[in-house]
């Protein structure tokens, strides 16, 4: 978890490579579907396009998919999802069933100075449509009102591990590592 340019993603892939595990991005989900122009794509791409949150149905749905796929039996990471509480609670069920348990919860916290100027940068590279000023900064506060609050959901239940952001891509890698790799495996 972590805010819009957190790097949520990028460390993603750095985790899932290390436990041999899938990474799976909601929003990178999103994006295909909505370049290949399938029905999810069309039906996501004007909330994401406005900054707002895809319905929780689509994105349940869509996340259940995905973690019944073979290479996932084994554990996966989540990026990008939980957001909401209804997905907190879809996603408990979604793992009942497959003898998996939730493991950790990485938060990267970040400053939001360095946020904005990280999610000018991508726009300039990746150009991504939801990139601009307005649409980031209503990111910012969907992300403040719905899924900030989830961090403490996690904390209760002792599972939340909050990692320093700030500082160079590999600083933050070996941090998360370091918090991970003493946490059991379910
Ligand atoms: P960021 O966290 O940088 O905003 P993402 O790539 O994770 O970017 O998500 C991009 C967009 O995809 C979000 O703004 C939202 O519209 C949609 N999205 C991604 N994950 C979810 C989710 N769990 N629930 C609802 N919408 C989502």
């Amino acid at each position: 978890m972590g805010p819009p340019g957190a790097g949520k993603g990028t460390q993603a892939k750095f985790v899932a490579e290390h436990f041999k595990i899938p990474a799976i991005s909601t929003g990178d989900i999103f994006r295909a579907n909505v370049s290949h122009g399938t029905p999810l794509g069309i039906q996501a791409k004007r909330f994401m396009d406005a900054g707002e949150y895809v319905p929780d149905e689509v994105t349940n749905l869509m996340v259940r998919n995905r973690i019944d796929e073979p290479d996932a039996v084994n554990g996966f990471l989540l990026d990008g999802y939980p957001r909401t509480q209804a997905q907190v609670e879809e996603l408990d069920g979604m793992i009942k069933f497959t003898g998996h348990q939730l493991d950790a919860v990485v938060v990267l916290t970040v400053d939001r100075d360095e946020i904005v100027s990280r999610l000018l940068q991508r726009a300039e590279v990746e150009g991504r449509a939801d990139d601009t000023e307005d649409v980031v900064r209503r990111r910012q506060e969907v992300y403040a009102e719905e899924t900030e609050p989830l961090i403490g959901i996690y904390r209760d239940r002792g599972i939340l591990i909050e990692v320093d952001g700030m500082g160079e891509v590999d600083e933050v890698t070996q941090r998360v590592f370091d918090a991970l790799d003493v946490v059991p495996e379910s």
